[in-house]
């Protein structure tokens, strides 16, 4: 497979994108042109020494000469000679297995593990990930987990955390608080804070979080602030932006959270302000430009903003859910106030975070560690891969429920569980777990080998129904589709040239 992609910006600027080289290059119109050539499988070097001596008409370039050709012939033979253009063996590349160690060691290095510490909330918010619209969750049965597991896993994972494998020194660990409502088990929070106090992490520190829906923040917030817990309150904007966020009854929570949370804000300010975030989710009864203004005016505060998840929808729902979603890069065509709200939201609006994974994927400039760096010139290196964008098992983060099934984050459907623990075991088979993912892999490569955006991907897996027997990836990309995604990023860069310095100096991709 070619893995070159031509482009061309919004300002009619040409562009080749290397898929192999991992970058991206303007070029001349000439150059442009060659290129164009080789795209449709020409020989190039015999078009060159077929041309004659005297005034040639190019397509889209008008009357030139063989001597003007030669020199961006000779760049094009400059580029290929150095593995520019090269083409690509898909089904080597994406042959990639995952191994029993790599997980393990994946494990020993994890950032996280987030408890649910309960499966039920003080909220029935109608768009809940464990409500009406989704199928894909363990039946909510007023659970709520015991120490004696979690302490179990904690003891399990500081072995590995301490263990050679280990080579995340300095780096926070965090202790995650999950629900339902975490708040409605707080001596479950308080019991694990203690005992992490007095656990020796030989290489991390240990650092606690928790997200919220905010009604119960007035009564525990002195132990909070007191064990600085890294705060992200589930709030979508004004009265009206957040009324699907209601009690079972259906009244609204709004004036009951916003009280809370100006509590905590008056109490204890430099806290709020370094350690206490937002998250808005986002739907048909909110915009970006209320959320930004909204939290602005009121925290000084800029959230994150999610939209609802499309995956484990029920199929009786399937309607309700097409009203109540919206669309964030949609709505953003329609902000007034656009270049204010850039400006203070940045990475977290998705047209900014498709430049910043373009920089990432597709410059050439940016490497995330020095092996990285001392590897890119190693060229002719036999290199492989797994198919599609799945994080490595518990890279980010392990995510244990109020059953005690173990899984690699809370986003993600519960029947993918991995392993389980109870009081006294940690249930985990490394090999079964490779196992696992390589035969989902498996289900997957044909359709990634045919994907011209198999190098940058995101997709993971489990969205994709990798139970199923032929699962489909709906993000499948063919060439042109690739390049209308690279010339939307060129085109931004183009207009918006200090955004690379901001990207470059501000955001890091995980
Ligand atoms: S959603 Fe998939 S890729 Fe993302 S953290 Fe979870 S398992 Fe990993
Ligand atoms: S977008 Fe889909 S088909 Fe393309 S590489 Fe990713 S998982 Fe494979």
């Amino acid at each position: 497979m070619s893995t070159f992609t031509l482009l061309e910006s919004k300002r009619q600027n040409k562009y080749f994108y290397d898929q192999k080289a991992k970058n991206t290059q303007w070029c001349h119109p000439m150059l442009y042109y060659i290129l164009k050539l080789h795209d449709k499988g020409m020989d190039v070097d015999q078009w060159y020494r077929d041309l004659n001596n005297g005034p040639v008409k190019i397509e889209g370039f008008g009357t030139t000469s063989k001597k003007e050709i030669a020199y961006y012939y000779r760049k094009y033979i400059l580029l290929r000679d150095n593995g520019f253009f090269s083409g690509i063996d898909t089904e080597h590349y994406l042959s990639g297995r995952l191994s029993a160690d790599q997980i393990k060691s994946s494990l020993a290095n994890t950032r996280q593990v987030t408890f649910e510490v309960v499966d039920f909330c003080n909220l029935e918010c109608a768009y809940c990930t464990y409500g009406k619209f989704y199928n894909n969750y363990d039946r909510r049965e007023k659970n709520k987990l015991s120490t004696a597991p979690a302490k179990t896993f904690l003891n399990y994972l500081l072995d590995l955390m301490n263990s050679p494998l280990n080579d995340s020194h300095g780096r926070p660990f965090y202790i995650g608080f999950y629900g339902g409502e975490p708040l409605l088990n707080f001596p479950f929070i308080r019991e694990i804070v203690d005992y992490v106090r007095q656990l020796k992490a030989v290489h991390n520190r240990f650092c606690f979080n928790m997200t919220t829906n905010g009604l119960l923040l007035e009564r525990y917030m002195d132990f909070l602030e007191e064990h600085d817990f890294l705060l992200l309150i589930s709030l979508d904007g004004n009265e009206y932006n957040n009324s699907y966020r209601v009690f079972k009854d259906g009244t609204p929570a709004y004036q009951q959270i916003l009280e809370n949370v100006n509590a905590l804000k008056s109490k204890y300010p430099e806290y709020f302000e370094s350690r206490v975030n937002f998250n808005a989710v986002f739907h048909n009864r909110n915009s970006v430009s209320d959320i930004h203004r909204y939290f602005k005016t009121h925290f000084n505060k800029v959230p994150t903003i999610s939209e609802l998840n499309p995956s484990g929808i029920s199929d009786s729902m399937r309607e309700e859910f097409r009203k109540t979603y919206a669309n964030i890069n949609e709505n953003l065509f329609q902000v007034e106030d656009y270049s204010l709200v850039e400006k203070d939201m940045f990475i977290r609006l998705p047209n900014i975070k498709g430049v910043s994974t373009f920089l990432d994927q597709c410059s050439g400039f940016v490497f995330n560690d020095y092996n990285e760096l001392l590897a890119s010139g190693n060229e002719g290196k036999e290199e492989v891969r797994v198919p599609t964008g799945t994080c490595m098992p518990f890279s980010r983060k392990v995510f244990i429920t109020v059953k005690g099934k173990i899984l690699p984050c809370e986003q993600i459907g519960y029947q993918y569980g991995l392993g389980a623990v109870d009081e006294n075991n940690v249930e985990l088979d490394f090999e079964k777990i490779a196992r696992t993912y390589n035969r989902y892999y498996d289900k997957l490569k044909n359709q990634c080998c045919t994907c011209a955006n198999a190098e940058a991907c995101f997709q993971c897996i489990f969205y994709l129904n990798p139970e199923k027997p032929n699962p489909k990836c709906l993000g499948l990309f063919n060439k042109e589709e690739l390049s209308q995604f690279l010339a939307t990023q060129v085109s931004y860069l183009e207009e918006n040239p200090h955004t690379y310095t901001k990207i470059m100096k501000e955001v890091r991709i995980e």
